[in-house]
């Protein structure tokens, strides 16, 4: 489990062990399949060794169980037994091996937090740590500052506050962070008869409404905030009900982001809320967990043989925008179990950003997914009907857009559906980067019929002339004259070739695993830097 699911198999016939992001995938034998995992899990066999029973686990005895075959890991304080699991494990043995005893909880954030463990390991559960008596929450070092005034809030001060008559109520957070210096992180909020204003400060002048998560489900308003790697989460339940729509705006240069509620009464608010959990806290992006909200499938068109572009809309409720080059992850219950995909929001057509848009507060995601025929997921996916609801998970990925900072050649290589994060990072360029002289793509595909939105982008390539398309094809019909072949050497020196000698470059790489990590070997055979290249691994 600490390896995703998601890529956990080699492809027909495949005996490959790949690395990649540091992790490796082993080749799994006959019938250790995801799905054959959900079977076993299903068969009603006794996979723990204690007869369904739940028990008590000290530190003492989960450091007992630290073999192959009698191997127990903690995971957020519950303890598995993952020895039944250990061949169906796609990152392998040994990686699992890595936790045998001990809190793995570190190890399995490292390398996919949003692996549903606890529906994959279930029937592996033994019970949970003894507890120990532990440090409040609002003994850390925190400081949180009111009213200017330095105190410790500790949470029934956050409830007295919220819920006071007073109508503003301001909390300050401040917290020393690396690499972030010393931010101050505050919100308020003031009222209308007919709205509501939730104000967030967070001093950083650069903010775009792509930082903001907004969701207002199920009794629980919820704003993230999102600097770097970390949240800065208002989470209350509101004291009056709101209409479903909210918007959200930002105010230039100061770094206010406003949030705006509708009152279904106009009677008048006396406190916001009340909090709910790590309301007005400023932590780790992976503490936080990824969140889900209900998106409706509007559309479903093919793209090509096996590629449809499908249109999912959020909930009124919620504001979400994909930063560019970043994903989510969708989830659906795959014979009885929860599963999760990451997958890559692009936008409705290459051009959308030259049309009106359909809708001003951009409530639908585009997504352009491939259906494997024996995919575990995408015929899921594939089945459902127009109307259905699929959960979607709040934004990740470690693209950073920084890098176009005076950018002048942008190459991509992309193969196959790694076209995906390609298409926003296009848009962005075009439209954003004043400095940006060339963008050249490489798009690597089998044949003919798999190239996705062909006629798009050679159109987008007629109409501007910094953009230029190549298509490599790997096993390309007699007729085709173009370039063939997989990714190689003498195919990347040709498509290389910067602007000036001194002009600044980079590159993005995604596709297949194996094409994305020879990609990036002969980057830096070319002389390209790590700095230069960005490459999409799961
Ligand atoms: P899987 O079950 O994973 O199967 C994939 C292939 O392996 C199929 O050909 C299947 O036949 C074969 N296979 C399955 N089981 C076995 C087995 N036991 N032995 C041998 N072969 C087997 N994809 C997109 O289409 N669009 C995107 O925007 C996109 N974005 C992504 C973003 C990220 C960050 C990452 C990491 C991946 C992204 N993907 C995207 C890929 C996506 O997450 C899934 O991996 C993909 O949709 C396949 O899912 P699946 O469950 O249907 O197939
Ligand atoms: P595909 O099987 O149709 O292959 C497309 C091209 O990739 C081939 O024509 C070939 O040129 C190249 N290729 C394939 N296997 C190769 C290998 N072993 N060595 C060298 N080159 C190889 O591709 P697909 O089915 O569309 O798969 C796309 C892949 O991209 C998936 O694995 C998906 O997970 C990945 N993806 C990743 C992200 C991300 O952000 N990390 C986003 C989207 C897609």
């Amino acid at each position: 489990m600490l390896n995703a699911p998601s890529q956990s198999f080699p492809t027909p016939g495949s005996q490959q062990r790949v690395a990649s992001g540091g992790r490796s995938k082993v080749p799994l034998k006959q019938g250790r399949s995801l799905m054959d995992w959900i079977r076993l899990t299903k068969s009603g066999k006794d996979l723990t060794g204690l007869k369904g029973r739940l028990i008590e686990v000290t530190e003492e005895e989960l450091r007992k169980h630290n073999r192959k075959d009698d191997c127990w890991i903690c995971i957020r304080g519950l303890v598995y037994n993952v020895s039944p699991y250990m061949e169906y494990h796609p990152g392998g043995e040994e990686e699992l091996m890595r936790a045998a005893g001990s809190d793995g909880t570190d190890l399995f954030d490292q390398v996919h937090r949003w692996v549903n463990y606890e529906s994959m390991l279930k029937e592996c559960l033994v019970g949970r740590m003894a507890v120990k008596p532990v440090v409040p929450r609002d003994c850390r070092e925190e400081k949180k500052i009111l009213n200017g005034k330095s105190s410790k809030l500790n949470l029934s001060d956050v409830c007295r506050i919220l819920s006071s008559p007073i109508p503003r109520a301001r909390l300050r957070t401040r917290l020393p962070r690396k690499g972030l210096g010393l931010q101050v992180y505050s919100y308020d909020w003031f009222q209308t008869d007919s709205s509501v204003t939730i104000a967030i400060y967070t001093k950083q002048k650069d903010i775009s409404l792509d930082s903001i998560i907004i969701d207002n489900q199920d009794d629980s308003f919820r704003a993230e905030t999102i600097i770097q790697d970390y949240s800065y989460l208002i989470h209350i339940r509101l004291s009056h009900e709101v209409q479903e729509d909210v918007s959200a705006r930002i105010v230039e240069n100061v770094g206010k982001i406003e949030i705006v509620l509708k009152k279904k009464e106009n009677t008048s608010w006396k406190c916001l809320g009340h909090p709910l959990e790590n309301h007005n806290s400023f932590i780790p992006r992976k503490d936080v967990g990824l969140h889900y909200r209900e998106c409706q499938l509007i559309s479903k068109e093919d793209v090509t043989h096996d590629t449809k572009l499908f249109c999912l809309k959020l909930p009124p409720s919620s504001h979400l925008q994909t930063p560019v080059g970043q994903h989510v992850y969708l989830k659906l219950t795959v014979t009885g179990a929860e599963i999760v995909k990451p997958y890559t929001p692009v936008s409705d057509s290459l051009f959308s950003e030259f049309k009106e848009p359909v809708l001003p507060n951009k409530q639908y995601m585009y997504f352009l997914i491939k259906i494997y025929p024996a995919g575990l997921f995408t015929p899921e996916l594939d089945h459902l009907q127009i109307g259905d609801f699929v959960p979607i998970s709040s934004p990740e990925g470690n693209f950073k857009i920084s890098k176009f900072q005076e950018l002048e050649d942008l190459f991509l290589l992309a193969a196959g559906t790694g076209l995906t994060p390609m298409v926003t990072i296009l848009n962005f360029a075009l439209t954003r980067v004043r400095s940006l002289r060339k963008v050249k793509l490489m798009f690597f595909n089998k044949t003919e019929d798999d190239i996705i939105w062909r006629s798009q982008l050679e159109k987008l390539a007629f109409k501007d002339k910094r953009f230029d398309v190549e298509f490599v094809l790997s096993a390309p019909t007699s007729e085709w004259t173009g370039k063939q072949g997989h990714i190689s050497p003498a195919l990347l020196s040709e498509f290389l070739k910067r602007n000036l000698d001194e002009s600044k470059v980079f590159i993005c790489i995604c596709g297949p695993t194996p094409f994305t990590e020879q990609g990036v070997r002969l980057l830096h055979d070319l002389n390209f830097s790590k700095d230069e290249i960005h490459s999409f691994t799961a």
